[in-house]
């Protein structure tokens, strides 16, 4: 694997090594860092992709889900064409703002007003401190394995590596984990709870009632490992945050582009964030929700909330938002799921017919493939997962690299408008071929 690999990649080996004299390890993103040395893209076509060796690739990643419309889809090239010979941000607001706010706020039941900033990070930061500010509490409640970027708030539990996790301020389990750098205080002020455990999210928000200000939850846990939330889980939570009085903030960074999540399971979230998809491939974030919260951000209020940040809500990412947002309906949405469920079945068959153990999981248009067996139903279940032979998910990546099919390093797999069912057929056979090069190093 690694030999093929490596004299397939000399352009981005070399590229490496330049990168490497002014980027720690070569790379901003510590998701896109992988041994012996990343691939260096180079161009974006549809769904495919090509490197500076000129190998091109089929894109199963889409940059981890962000890119659904694929690469330099005509209808947002256009859009941002158009808009920069006008200016990307003219220091003020705009009628884009309003456009996009408006598609979303429509699509959105539960969205009474939005704000805007720059990433997924910054949406669920200020929707936690939105939180904090309306209820005067202190506290979050996340899940554990949840992700949610790379704020301080959000570092706590955030990961499943190869390692455990466990719920905080619990006598009976060990301490939560968090990133070096984040202050310990941050670790008081944040409670973690397993997916998909109602009993435990319920016995948590009723012990700190006073003091928790927000549940923020994936409806799917993505980098957590790809599960899907119960919706009795989500509906529970709606349900004990009621009665607590604290806001129940859905994280739909991710997972905006598998549906409406808040519609199929019937809650109505006090907060929803978003980013990816809703930028059209440009940097954007969203947080909103309910107006009487969101009202703290009004400038014209008694104590406002201040709200700053200088390409928050730029004319770029909102003109290729705007074409995103268009060039991608219900039907687009319906027509991924459904590859999806294919795309799943494929895996799991050919991992059978290949004789190693391994389940495709995920919803709709997201999928993750684990090695081993169990059940998974939260954050530990994955790190297990991720555990047992974790050298197996790097070399699948790069014999799956070595076929030309880009997908993630820890398993995520995302369709993307321009993909094809041949696509889809091509990379579930490349699959199959992969897992069967690796079983000498399974047995
Ligand atoms: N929330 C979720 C659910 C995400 O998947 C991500 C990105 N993977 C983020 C937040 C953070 O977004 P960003 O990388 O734009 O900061």
């Amino acid at each position: 694997v690694l030999d093929e690999y490596e004299s397939r990649t000399r352009g981005s080996l070399a590229a490496f090594r330049k990168a490497r004299e002014y980027l720690p390890g070569g790379d901003t993103r510590t998701m896109t860092s992988y041994d012996p040395h990343p691939v260096y893209f180079d161009e974006g076509r549809g769904v495919r992709l090509r490197d500076v060796d000129g190998n091109w690739y089929t894109d199963f990643l889409a940059n981890y889900g962000a890119l659904v419309h694929g690469h330099n889809h005509p209808a947002l090239l256009e859009a941002v064409h158009q808009r920069v010979e006008l200016g990307t941000a003219p220091g003020g607001p705009t009628l884009s703002q309003v456009e996009h706010a408006r598609r979303l706020c429509e699509r959105v039941p539960s969205l009474d007003t939005v704000r805007y900033c720059n990433s997924g990070t910054e949406a669920t930061m200020w929707a936690l401190r939105a939180a904090r500010a309306f209820t005067g509490r202190d506290l979050v409640v996340k899940i554990s394995g949840g992700y949610h970027g790379t704020h301080d708030w959000s570092q706590v539990d955030a990961f499943v590596a190869n390692g455990r996790l466990f719920p905080q301020h619990d006598p009976e389990l060990a301490p939560a984990t968090v990133s070096h750098g984040v202050p310990e205080q941050v670790l008081d002020s944040v409670l973690s709870v397993p997916y998909n455990d109602l009993d435990t999210a319920r016995r948590v928000l009723s012990e700190w009632a006073e003091r928790v200000a927000a549940v923020i939850v994936e409806p799917m846990l993505g980098v957590g490992g790809g599960i899907p939330a119960d919706p009795e889980f989500l509906r529970g939570l709606r349900e004990v945050t009621e009665r607590t009085g604290t806001l129940l903030v859905f994280d739909e960074c991710a997972t905006f582009r598998v549906g409406p999540w808040q519609v199929w399971h019937d809650v109505r979230p006090d907060m929803t964030t978003f980013s990816k998809i809703i930028g059209g491939g440009l940097p954007i974030g969203v947080f909103g929700g309910r107006a009487d919260v969101m009202e703290i951000f009004d400038p014209s209020g008694p104590d406002p909330v201040f709200h700053a940040s200088a390409f928050g809500a730029n004319s770029l990412s909102l003109a290729a938002g705007i074409a995103a947002l268009d060039n991608f309906g219900p039907a687009d949405i319906e027509r991924l799921n459904r590859m999806g469920e294919r795309f799943r079945s494929g895996l799991d068959r050919v991992a059978a017919d290949a004789g190693v153990a391994g389940d495709a999981v995920g919803c709709g248009s997201i999928s993750y493939f684990h090695f081993g067996s169990g059940e998974i139903h939260d954050a530990a279940d994955v790190a297990a997962r991720r555990a047992y032979r974790a050298d197996l998910r790097r070399l699948l990546h790069l014999e799956l690299l070595n076929r030309g099919f880009v997908t993630g390093r820890h398993g995520i797999m995302c369709l993307s408008v321009p993909t094809e069912p041949s696509d889809v057929d091509k990379f579930t056979d490349a699959f199959g071929g992969a897992l069967r090069a690796l079983r000498p190093h399974i047995a």
